[in-house]
């Protein structure tokens, strides 16, 4: 029998085993999870009869989202979802010292702060010929609109997205959707426009959960996976040994595995490997990670300073938030005895000193903005924080090379996945744990696990790529 080790229990170390076991009943499978509990970033928690998310906090509806929702159903849980109410589609922006309204309508955007410098744009000749191979956010945007755009409108979504510099952050790697938009009309704004027209445009999806929060979605993945998932397990070292790899734990037992899927972050994963060849180990030290302090803020009394989805803060406006999600106004029937819900997400790659802060100190930073943004002097009746000093990996200039080597340097039937790889979000993650499971079942029917294959560095990496 074929033995596969998934390392990490997080949502792409339990999507890809239960895909796997779907696709391939016979392999045994092992899960390798360090906590106690499965989820990774995933964690929702109840106080009272309130629910806040400490990481992600739901699934965009978007066409990739399919799968996941496939995945959903086909774990009974259809009935648990809750979808974001539908009239919160507001967003705003902190932009010269206020918060201000993202503007539907295109006359209110030619009057806008925040989009006026971007509907001038309509017009602006644009040079075609010179379209360059890679660039950041932030050139992608000036070179398309202006450097204001970039600065206010790139800036605030890379910030929401991934908690990154919109100059150091590829386009290409972080927002392929509009790489592809540009290839069917070099006119951007043009085909924006289009795109919305067919309610495909950026900002315009849906978004849902679960009643009990998108940890649901994990722990009923956990529950399906039991026998499969072993917690308390932390890895210390991965060797390839002459039949496969040792999976070695910090109890002193390890693990025989034919196949191996890593779904660790690509800085525990450099550390677990030391006896794999150096471009794979410096592939996977070139990923940096933005920190985050995630910030639950509950309040009784109902604020009525801005309904809304939430707001994002542009790097200039130098506040040391990200930006604030009202979880009252998206999701009401996760906070039945609160007025006010918020969370409040600081840090990102330019803060200063995060890992010298403590939660304190970023809970009264974020009591201390919202009450400047919202005008109040009131105190939270609860707050929460989560710090996750490795929160969310960076996809920089350079991102697909690094991915290449990454795989190109794979020793055979080592798999490299996680979100730092094929996409941060959750949808993103469950698409990618699919096409790793029909890889393995290639590999499986194949009968290709053959010890001298397994024996050779990096040669037959093009297939487990
Ligand atoms: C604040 C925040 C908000 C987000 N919001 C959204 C959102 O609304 N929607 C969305 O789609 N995405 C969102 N994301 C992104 C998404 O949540 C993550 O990309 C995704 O959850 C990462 O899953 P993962 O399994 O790749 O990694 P992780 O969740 O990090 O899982 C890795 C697992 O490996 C385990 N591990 C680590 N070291 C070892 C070891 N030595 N031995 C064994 N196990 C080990 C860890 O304990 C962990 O369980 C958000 C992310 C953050 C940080």
């Amino acid at each position: 029998m074929t033995r596969i080790a998934i390392l990490g229990a997080g949502i792409s170390g339990l999507a890809t085993a239960y895909h796997i076991k779907q696709l391939s009943p016979h392999a045994e499978i092992k899960i390798f999870e360090k906590n106690n509990r499965a989820g990774g970033i995933i964690e929702s928690m109840m106080f009272q009869d309130n629910l806040f998310e400490l990481g992600a906090r739901g699934i965009r509806l978007l066409p990739k989202s399919k799968n996941i929702l496939n995945l959903v159903k086909n774990l009974g849980l259809e009935d648990q979802l809750v979808y974001g109410n539908k009239k919160i589609k507001q967003r705003y922006i902190y932009h010269a010292g206020k918060l201000r309204k993202v503007p539907h309508k295109i006359l209110a955007a030619l009057f806008s702060p925040v989009t006026r410098h971007l509907v001038k744009c309509y017009f602006k000749k644009r040079d075609e010929q010179n379209t360059p191979q890679e660039e950041s956010v932030h050139q992608f945007v000036s070179r398309h609109f202006n450097t204001k755009t970039a600065d206010i409108i790139a800036d605030a979504l890379v910030s929401g997205l991934c908690a990154g510099d919109a100059k150091k952050v590829s386009i290409h790697a972080l927002f392929p959707q509009l790489i592809q938009f540009q290839k069917q009309n070099p006119h951007l704004l043009k085909s924006l426009f289009k795109q919305r027209k067919n309610g495909l445009g950026l900002g315009q999806s849906g978004i849902v959960s679960f009643k009990q929060g998108l940890s649901c979605l994990t722990s009923t993945l956990a529950k399906t996976l039991h026998n499969e998932l072993l917690l308390s397990s932390k890895i210390v070292r991965i060797n390839q040994e002459k039949r496969g790899y040792g999976i070695y734990l910090a109890d002193g037992s390890f693990y025989q595995a034919d196949i191996v899927v890593s779904c660790l972050p690509a800085n525990i994963l450099n550390e677990l490997t030391p006896q794999f060849p150096k471009e794979f180990q410096s592939g996977l030290a070139e990923f940096e990670y933005a920190p985050v302090a995630v910030v639950n803020l509950g309040f009784k009394k109902k604020s009525d300073q801005f309904n809304a989805f939430g707001y994002l803060v542009p790097h200039q406006e130098k506040q040391g938030i990200l930006g604030v999600y009202r979880n009252d106004q998206t999701f009401p029937q996760f906070c039945p005895s609160l007025g006010t819900s918020l969370t409040v997400l600081i840090g990102g790659t330019r803060y200063q000193d995060f890992d010298a802060k403590n939660e304190l100190f970023f809970c009264n930073e974020a009591v201390r903005h919202i009450q400047k943004h919202f005008k109040t002097k009131q105190v939270p009746d609860y707050q929460y924080v989560k710090v996750i000093s490795k929160a969310l990996p960076q996809y920089l200039l350079g991102h697909e090379q690094r991915v290449f080597k990454i795989k190109r340097f794979s020793p055979p039937h080592f798999f490299v996945r996680g979100n730092f790889i094929g996409g941060l979000g959750v949808s993103d993650i469950v698409n990618q744990s699919i096409i790793t499971a029909k890889k393995i079942d290639n590999i499986l029917s194949n009968d290709f696990i053959d010890s001298n294959v397994l024996n050779l560095f990096g040669t037959e990496t093009i297939l487990s790529a």
